[in-house]
């Protein structure tokens, strides 16, 4: 529930949001493709529909936790009872101990805790869509096309849900478009790793070369918050954003049972191996991979194919390392959680897919979560 106060608040940010994103708008460059004109209503991926989502909350509980270096809220919405978990250590040292329980005594009278982590990258709007739509179900039971989905419903009886509908709303006010389904991957590229001074774009994986993203800028990516912080791969052990600093703490107080940290690219949908986690979680999240690109194949949506799994070989061997102590690395190694990195496709000419598809995409991850976390949960006791 939430306080008049509050929602005067909401409502003069909306407006604030709204003229800034209306600025944003106005940056289409020459060449640049029009934006879309016929967005459905139920794909809402900006900030105002955030903010809109937001205001609207009568089950969920929402807090800011922290404030961009461009002014902009960041939110989580928490649905269930927080459990005590009387923990007595922090996770290192619980398991230095040969005990997680030390940290979180999780015993089957606990309900499951899923951690949806929000785009960290702003052209990366299709997990907006899709947690925008969560947030519809946990309050009415269905999406915003009106589609009951009874199933997850009742996963929010029975979990401690937290959805961060975004974890980088500095990036996402700095992309002109509010989607690139139909627009080419180039466009994407352009806005999301940005460009330097010259014009040329920076492109992944070079736009990871240098950090923070300060310098050689012209268009500054919508991988950056506003300081030029790629929150995926800030320093963990002493956190430049106060994005990041909220995301972990989130986890560290939780102690989600799962994590889904959402991106997007020109693809079709899968799950990214955590490549610094034990290899038991490895196991574990090629377990879900394959279970959840089935369920895709099942429901002919886009999928990987059959016979495709990930990877659980140890990826520490090579040199030069390619594989990096990300987020979700080091949001396992604080909490233990099983956390992963979850790629959607964006909707761009190159990977086809539609706003549909898209939504659907989300919705069937979100899905398998809870029904993985449900039949194969860790139990710490
Ligand atoms: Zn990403």
């Amino acid at each position: 529930m939430q306080q008049p106060v509050f929602k005067l608040l909401a409502v003069a940010l909306m407006l604030f949001i709204h003229c800034e994103v209306a600025i944003a708008q106005l940056l289409l460059q020459p060449g640049d493709p029009p934006k879309q004109p016929d967005i459905p209503v139920f794909y809402r991926g900006t900030l105002m529909d955030i903010e809109q989502a937001i205001a609207k909350l009568q089950r969920g509980e929402v807090a800011q936790i922290a404030t961009s270096p461009g002014g902009l809220p960041v939110y989580a919405v928490y649905y269930g009872e927080k459990e005590g978990f009387k923990g007595q250590a922090n996770y290192n040292s619980a398991v230095a101990a040969q005990n997680p329980a030390f940290y979180a005594r999780k015993g089957a009278d606990t309900k499951p805790v899923v951690y949806f982590i929000g785009p960290v990258h702003g052209q990366e709007a299709e997990g907006i869509v899709g947690l925008v739509n969560l947030l519809e179900i946990a309050e009415t039971g269905k999406d915003l096309r009106g589609k009951a989905w009874p199933e997850l419903g009742e996963f929010f009886h029975k979990s401690r849900v937290i959805i961060l509908p975004t974890g980088n709303p500095d990036g996402r006010r700095r992309v002109p478009y509010d989607t690139f389904v139909g627009l080419p991957e180039e466009t994407m590229t352009k806005y999301g790793q940005g460009t330097k001074k010259d014009g040329t774009l920076w492109r992944w994986p070079h736009a990871k070369a240098l950090h923070p993203m300060q310098g050689d800028v012209g268009i500054l990516g919508a991988y950056f918050n506003d300081d030029g912080i790629n929150i995926m791969h800030d320093e963990f052990f002493a956190p430049m954003a106060d994005e990041t600093k909220a995301i972990m703490k989130i986890a560290l107080e939780e102690v989600p049972d799962i994590t889904v940290s959402l991106h997007s690219c020109s693809c079709t949908p899968f799950v990214i191996q955590n490549a610094h986690a034990p290899h038991f979680m490895k196991r574990r999240i090629d377990d879900f991979a394959r279970q959840l690109n089935n369920r895709l194949i099942s429901l002919g949506l886009p999928n990987r194919g059959s016979n495709w799994s990930l990877k659980v070989a140890p990826e520490d061997e090579q040199f030069p390392p390619r594989s990096s102590f990300n987020l979700v690395s080091a949001l396992h190694h604080a909490s233990g959680t099983m956390a992963f990195t979850f790629e959607s496709p964006h909707g761009t000419i190159e990977d086809g897919t539609s706003y549909e598809q898209i939504l659907d995409i989300q919705l069937t991850l979100y899905e398998e979560i809870f029904r993985y976390v449900m039949a194969e949960r860790l139990l710490w006791e």
